[in-house]
């Protein structure tokens, strides 16, 4: 019999698929990817083009060229003019789309997968992606900060070259809140950080641990929203990204690092999204919220079912997917 999951953090009900599951080798990736090269002469994003993105915010020198830069998004959907002014005739609410969209070009290198980078360089790109995240909060339009990566055309994009994205908008979406609100009741009820219970859990089961390092654990959800959906939490209860401290960072460089070369091993590099969940700057302190990286490889397809009710199906039993990455041979 299938079993029905409760994703208590995002409070998501997921249909196991047990005995008709799939197995693991199932999902590797079977289209033979072509190689990417290390310079492309049209990618906007590689070195010798930097003046496709002239908005330049930031970046880290290496000799004459540098090793990530910071820019506006050409293609941003919100305009980064204008003032925050909401609007409200009746049932007709809205406001200005108005926000921050920043691009983090994270190598020169075209083809430099987050699993194939070193962990000082994904330390850097951690770094700045903390930098950027404290600076755009400043906006005092900016309500909500979000940071994510889209990997491959399964996960939206059809940009080859390494980015991640932080926008900054200025509403607090609900599927934030909810989570949020959801974090503060058990906390009410049992004066615990969900989070950091589910840290506790994991690590006495063991059964979906992937990697347990010094300030991170890298794990299979107990209800996982679909196969090989992964998260990594900081140990340290934390409400804030902007809380992560020097040495957490190269931590989590390590775990990121082995934790992606897990999945691009084992199911020969799918697509992914990776999504960083955090509080605001002044969340730093909350007792209930509790920053964590979210890590969607995308390897199967939403259907109308999942459209209409909400709910996930996962054909692949959570432990099942633990197992998998855990054995992968990761060659040196
Ligand atoms: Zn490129
Ligand atoms: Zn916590």
């Amino acid at each position: 019999m299938p079993e029905i999951r409760l994703n208590m953090i995002s409070r998501v009900w997921v249909i196991v698929a047990k005995e008709k599951g799939k197995k693991p080798e199932d999902f590797i990736v079977k289209k033979i990817k072509k190689r990417l090269p290390e310079l492309v002469e049209t990618c906007p994003f590689c070195p010798g083009n930097e003046s496709k993105t002239p908005d330049e915010v930031s970046r880290i020198h290496d000799g004459d060229g540098w090793k990530i830069r910071v820019v506006r998004n050409k293609f941003s959907k919100l305009s980064e003019e204008g003032e925050r002014k909401r609007w409200d005739s009746g049932l007709k609410k809205g406001l200005n789309g108005v926000g921050i969209h920043e691009l983090i070009i994270e190598s020169p290198l075209h083809n430099h997968a987050t699993a194939l980078m070193s962990e000082e360089h994904l330390g850097n790109v951690l770094q700045t992606l903390r930098n950027r995240f404290i600076e755009v909060y400043r906006d005092p339009r900016v309500e909500h900060v979000i940071m994510f990566k889209n990997n491959g055309s399964a996960a939206g994009t059809s940009i080859e070259h390494p980015l991640s994205q932080i926008v900054g908008i200025p509403i607090t979406p609900f599927q934030i809140r909810n989570r949020f609100e959801g974090f503060m009741r058990f906390f009410d009820e049992t004066g615990d950080c969900l989070l950091c219970k589910t840290i506790q859990d994991e690590m006495n089961d063991g059964a979906r641990v992937l990697l347990n390092t010094e300030h991170f654990l890298s794990f299979i959800p107990f209800a996982a929203l679909s196969a090989f959906h992964i998260w990594i939490f900081p140990k340290r209860h934390s409400g804030s990204f902007a809380d992560i401290r020097p040495e957490e960072i190269w931590d989590l460089a390590a775990n990121l690092k082995s934790t992606m070369s897990m999945l691009y091993h084992g199911l020969n590099n799918p697509d992914f999204n990776f999504v960083l969940r955090s509080g605001n700057l002044r969340s730093t302190s909350s007792e209930f919220i509790h920053w964590y990286l979210s890590i969607l490889p995308r390897v199967d397809t939403a259907t109308g079912f999942e459209i209409g009710t909400g709910m996930h199906i996962n054909t692949l039993v959570p432990e099942v997917s633990a197992e998998f990455l855990k054995n992968v041979k990761i060659p040196k």
